[in-house]
């Protein structure tokens, strides 16, 4: 059984989240053709410890940096490197801080300069479709109820959702139970409950749903090597309407997002 988190830890897990959602706005204003991904890691490493918190990413089972950075057709879990941002590129991060003991978690993809019209939609698609998903996240609804919203929204524009990797409950570990798939049938899968934490995070490919792990053992890529968008938020499921804890606002409002 999951445990719902008490109102004290979720006031402890809204500050992070803001935290998060800051940084990933402090990143966006540096996206750019001509900088390399390794440039906005630092961005965002020095932003976190600034603010008190530690990058939670960083040392993740041997994961290399603050960031996960994932441009074009790497779905997620890519490594910041020298790789030089380009016009029309679509480049993932994904954030995660810990502070006072929980952990926060959210991921936005940007565009680089202008992008083409397919990237376009595919970033519009996964971003709604996200909040599709949030939408569900009520008490006494199921798992499934948020994966299908996610699922059947992205198809209807011939996208294709990834199987192999899922959103998560969130809280002192940064990955908890349960898992939140993509994609799903409705009333399937584990109750929700006030008061639980989760992460909604849609990976959406452009072509086919494939993938493949990179030889590094981390960076997945879309088998077609066709681009793949992911959008995180990080969500308390309540009764009625569900309480999104990190947001996009603070990355819209610089005018850096789409
Ligand atoms: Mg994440
Ligand atoms: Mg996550």
């Amino acid at each position: 059984m999951v445990k719902p988190k008490t109102e004290e830890e979720i006031a402890l897990m809204r500050e992070n989240a803001i935290l998060v959602s800051k940084t990933l706005a402090e990143v966006g204003k540096a996206v750019a053709p001509g900088v390399t991904t390794l440039e906005l890691n630092r961005v965002a490493e020095t932003y976190i410890r600034d603010n008190g918190a530690i990058p939670s990413f960083l040392g993740y089972e041997g994961f290399p940096a603050a960031l996960c950075i994932s441009v074009n057709d790497v779905v997620v879990h890519g490594f910041p490197s020298d790789y030089v941002l380009k016009e029309g590129d679509i480049v993932s991060v994904d954030c995660g801080t810990l502070y006072k003991g929980y952990n926060g978690d959210s991921a936005y993809t940007f565009p680089v300069g202008e992008v083409d019209e397919e990237a376009r939609k595919l970033l519009e698609v996964t971003k709604e479709s996200l909040y599709r998903g949030i939408a569900k996240a009520v008490d006494g609804n199921r798992i499934g109820d948020i994966g299908h919203a996610v699922q059947s929204y992205a198809e209807s524009f011939g996208f294709s959702v990834v199987r192999e990797l899922e959103g998560h409950g969130i809280g002192r570990e940064m990955h908890e139970n349960p898992g939140v798939p993509n994609y799903g049938r409705p009333g399937r899968g584990p109750k929700l409950i006030d008061g639980m934490t989760i992460c909604i995070e849609p990976m959406i490919n452009a072509g086919t749903r494939g993938v493949y792990l990179a030889r590094n053992g981390w960076e997945v890529h879309t088998a077609d090597h066709r681009k793949s968008a992911h959008f995180e938020l990080t969500v308390v499921v309540r009764k009625g309407v569900p309480e999104v804890l990190s947001t996009f606002d603070y990355i819209e409002k610089s005018g850096v997002g789409f």
